[in-house]
């Protein structure tokens, strides 16, 4: 064969082998996962979200009225919303002034602001120095349910084991479009943060993330609404509607008092007590490998979900039974069962408040950020109340869960992530960097540094 038509050979062949990559993915994927020209000239300040969920007939209607700055002038704009089929937009109002829909594609809406000339770009300090500009959205219909969740994703419609409703939500990847409009886009978090308000039948209690800061009944609807001040990623701001109950304690942290709330379904209190008493153990623990819980003013909570469990930001959802272990298992499969000491949903789901929630990456093919450290944080709450060696154990224990099927970063721009192995394979490969460095306390220093230089910001 002669060198040329060797190199065209080769040249062909990585064409295909491109082709056949870019081939996984649609319009619609790079859409959903890059910063595309409806979304990158507007910066999110904070979701109001408000809904009223139907039960019996599985479905929802609500409104998010979403503030932005302009990032970047012009007067020729388009705004991308996302809302996934066959969720609906009904009406949308920018700075009280009616903007029509140019054209739903898929799972997105275009929305047209072209008589609205943005003549200046608005700067990312707190307070504003100008009111932000409010784009209301109101909505309905019945979203996706999950099927599997919180590994697919959806809304949840339940009943408890006294055949009462129990509603909530996981959608994570899928993403929070699934159920109401917003830029679900990972890389732009509400800076000032968000609210979530619930109506309800008043025999039911509506639970979300952050503080509670209204809350009422009228002719048998409660409305209860629950806000959060610091930026959150889209897909953690959740409702929990059921049979709850609450007790608090307040954590004496290393920022102050933390209050600690926790909401259970109400037969399930007595056990909740006892399992919960780990939450101020992980609290010790994380504070001293990673520094201060990131979220004070907003309260650490924990809440019985109708699923495993997921990071909520100051919601966690809790679905692990009241037992130690992974749903009762040790997952290292350690001689000495260190797996089992402790609650493997109360330690992973909170150590994704440091990663995940405080430290949160702009694509999810970098989840593996979040995943890798996370999966490192048992460790480390091992190696803190049982020792170095037993932490050691549990992360080798671990090793043969690891499949090395594929990369653990997923392909950029199109909303998709890596291998699995990103927990165990990435937790590994930080416990072998810890090695390599040998010295615990500059290993600690730089995994406080990280949650203090990276403090409630979006990386790569
Ligand atoms: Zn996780």
């Amino acid at each position: 064969m002669n060198k040329i038509f060797k190199a065209i050979l080769i040249f062909n062949f990585s064409l295909v082998i491109i082709n056949s990559i870019n081939a996984q993915f649609t319009h619609q994927d790079t859409l959903r996962g890059s910063n595309g020209p409806g979304r990158d000239w507007w910066d999110v300040k904070k979701y109001s979200i408000s809904i009223q969920p139907d039960y019996a007939n599985k479905s929802i209607k609500g409104s998010n009225e979403i503030e932005f700055y302009v990032l970047k002038a012009g007067s020729d704009k388009l705004i991308q919303i996302d809302l996934q089929q066959p969720m609906e937009i009904q009406t949308a109002t920018l700075d009280n002034q009616k903007i029509e829909v140019i054209k739903r594609e898929g799972n997105v809406y275009w929305l047209d602001v072209k008589k609205i000339n943005f003549s200046k770009t608005e700067k990312i300090i707190y307070p504003p120095p100008v009111r932000p500009h409010k784009l209301l959205i109101t909505f309905s219909g019945k979203p996706t349910e999950a099927k599997r969740p919180p590994w697919d994703g959806g809304w949840i419609f339940k009943k408890d084991d006294k055949g009462r409703p129990w509603m909530s939500v996981a959608c994570q990847g899928l993403g929070a479009s699934v159920w109401y409009p917003c830029k679900d886009y990972q890389g732009d978090e509400p800076d000032f943060g968000a609210t979530v308000t619930m109506k309800v039948p008043d025999t039911l209690v509506a639970v979300s993330n952050g503080k509670l800061f209204t809350n009422g009944v009228t002719q048998g609807i409660r409305q209860e609404g629950w806000t959060v001040q610091n930026p959150i990623n889209n897909y953690n701001l959740i409702p929990y509607i059921g049979k709850y109950v609450n007790w608090k304690e307040t954590y004496e942290g290393e920022k102050g008092k933390l209050e600690c709330d926790y909401w259970v379904l109400d037969y399930n209190l007595e056990k909740a007590k006892e399992q919960f008493k780990q939450v101020p153990m992980m609290l010790k623990a994380f504070e001293h490998w990673f520094g201060p819980y990131p979220f004070y003013e907003d309260g650490f909570k924990l809440i019985e979900a109708p699923h495993l469990g997921m990071e909520h930001q100051s919601a966690i959802a809790y679905g692990n039974g009241f037992k130690n272990g992974y749903r009762g298992r040790d997952l290292s499969n350690s001689a000495a069962g260190w797996g089992l000491k402790w609650d493997f949903i109360i330690v992973h789901e909170s150590g994704h408040e440091w990663f995940a929630n405080n430290i949160t990456t702009i694509d999810i093919a970098d989840m593996w950020v979040h995943e890798s450290f996370t999966n490192y944080c048992e460790t480390l709450f091992t190696e803190y109340y049982y020792g170095k060696e037993a932490g050691s154990d549990y992360c080798i224990g671990t090793r043969k869960l690891i499949s090395n099927d594929k990369p653990i970063i997923g392909p950029y721009g199109v909303n998709k992530e890596g291998s699995g192995d990103m927990y165990y394979k990435g937790g590994n490969m930080l416990h072998t960097i810890r090695h390599v460095i040998n010295d615990d306390e500059k290993f600690r220093t730089i995994l406080r540094g990280l949650n203090s230089k990276f403090y409630h910001s979006v990386v790569t």
